[in-house]
């Protein structure tokens, strides 16, 4: 909103905080070399903002160590807050262990949300096997099934629940393919990371 303002340089924020702090790589989405161009938060490649991290309206002053670089869905959800470990608390908490697949993360989350089952346990539970027939399809569904998803107007990006309601329709067509039915949510069963178990975060925004 107020980024027109800003003095800072992108190099003078990616500078302070990747060489001068040194921040610990470990736990982000990026690293140092990837700095200017991939979000700190999601890690995607977009047009990156200068985000600060407390708001000018609370004070936040326009300098290196008060800014990151964030896209611009990050930067509409980031946290305006007057303490600055939050930033990193929130940036640091999505930081995913994969490339490109922050969004599948939050789909995941979603689609747990939704269905209260961790999409892995899922597709065990059906009895859909996890072996190279199974992600040769889920390939070639993912291509068709994207085809069936939309944007809202002015917002240009899949959200969550479209995401995990692409990936519930993908579950629907493995279940159809090898005869098993879809279960209903079953709210008592135990969570854990979507990630563990199967790779299925790719090919599916191409
Ligand atoms: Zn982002």
């Amino acid at each position: 909103m107020t980024k027109q303002s800003i003095k800072t340089t992108k190099e003078d924020i990616v500078n302070y905080w990747f060489f001068e702090q040194m921040i610990d790589e470990s736990g982000l989405s990026v690293d140092a070399a990837e700095a200017y161009e991939s979000c700190w938060r999601c890690g995607c490649e977009k047009r990156l903002e200068r985000c600060h991290i407390i708001p000018e309206s609370l004070g936040g002053k326009d300098e290196p160590s008060n800014l990151v670089l964030l896209c611009h869905r990050c930067h509409i959800e980031n946290p305006n807050i007057s303490d600055p470990e939050i930033m990193w608390d929130w940036i640091r908490a999505y930081g995913v262990p994969f490339y490109d697949t922050f969004w599948h993360h939050i789909a995941m989350k979603e689609y747990e949300f939704i269905y209260h089952k961790n999409y892995y346990d899922e597709l065990a539970d059906i009895g859909i096997p996890i072996n190279g027939e199974t992600e040769l399809l889920i390939k070639k569904y993912s291509k068709e099934l994207i085809k069936e998803t939309g944007y809202h107007f002015g917002h240009p990006y899949l959200n969550a629940a479209t995401l995990a309601g692409f990936y519930r329709m993908l579950l629907k067509k493995l279940a159809k393919k090898y005869g098993k039915t879809v279960l209903p949510p079953d709210y008592n069963s135990p969570r854990r990371p979507w990630w563990m178990g199967i790779g299925i975060k790719q090919d599916i925004q191409d």
